[in-house]
């Protein structure tokens, strides 16, 4: 599943690509994977690609309505221009693929999405913007203080990895990276969310802001369950980085102890028994 720096990967890949593009068509492939009147859409220019936690939104100029994306399970979104990076995205459209937009330079862009949990919506701007001052604070805003997230853990008895995984409390932290920022942190993942100290609260807080912005510095993570691919149809690398994640077996490179693998809410569980406590 894409987790915030791979969503913000792509978000800044299409926000460069699509900058002043002119949508000509919108084909849906699939009913389920599009919501609302494609043809909407047609005539209307591209000004800028933003996003809120793992939800991509695509702005036009001059219009009432907006489109927001997400991903979910198994989305990708391709584009292909006049050089196409990589072999098989010249056999776009898949079996996968849902909704095709084309441009007026001929460019296009593919969603594709082989679970079909994902969709592409279109919106009212201002009906969005209004709901968007609502919710919660994503992992790089601003609004994700220290203090935040020692008000969000108090308020639990549950694993500190599940709640941090609660995106009700928190935006964009996903499996990979939650792992990883517990480690760097040094807290056991099954710790009691509201038996964390401040001082631990403040480890965990720089944690996880340092290992999501890791992600995105790498483009995201493709590791062998976690096939994403960028706007190009290439991998991320963070998965060289990984610091627990799917290393269970493996020598802790703290201490050397090997990493165990639990399952914890139906996820694999990632960390190092004797550094994290
Ligand atoms: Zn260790």
């Amino acid at each position: 599943m894409p987790e915030l720096p791979e969503v913000e990967t792509i978000r800044g890949q299409l926000d460069k690509v699509l900058d002043g593009k002119t949508i000509t068509e919108v084909e849906v492939l699939r009913a389920k994977s599009f919501l609302g009147d494609p043809r909407i859409l047609e005539g209307k220019k591209i000004r800028e690609v933003k996003r809120k936690a793992k939800v991509i939104e695509i702005y036009f100029e001059g219009a009432r309505e907006m489109v927001i994306v997400h991903l979910k399970m198994t989305g990708q979104m391709v584009y292909v221009g006049g050089h196409p990076t990589v072999d098989w995205i010249r056999e776009l459209p898949s079996k996968h693929t849902r909704v095709v937009w084309t441009f007026k330079d001929r460019a296009k862009l593919f969603f594709n999405d082989m679970r079909v949990f994902g969709w592409m919506k279109i919106v009212d701007l201002d009906e969005y913007e209004k709901g968007k001052r609502r919710t919660i604070p994503d992992v790089i805003d601003e609004g994700f203080s220290t203090e935040y997230l020692f008000t969000v853990l108090k308020r639990s008895r549950k694993p500190v990895k599940l709640v941090l995984l609660d995106q009700d409390k928190i935006g964009g932290i996903g499996n990979i990276y939650v792992n990883d920022a517990l480690f760097l942190a040094r807290i056991n993942p099954l710790r009691a969310s509201n038996s964390l100290d401040d001082v631990e609260t403040k480890r965990l807080h720089s944690a996880v802001v340092k290992v999501i912005k890791l992600g995105i510095k790498y483009g995201g993570a493709s590791a062998a369950d976690e096939k994403f691919v960028n706007v190009f149809g290439l991998g991320g690398t963070y998965q060289k980085h990984f610091l627990v994640y799917q290393k269970n077996g493996q020598k802790c490179s703290e201490c050397g102890t090997a990493i165990e693998k639990i399952k914890l809410g139906g996820r694999g569980t990632f960390y190092c028994p004797n550094c994290q406590v």
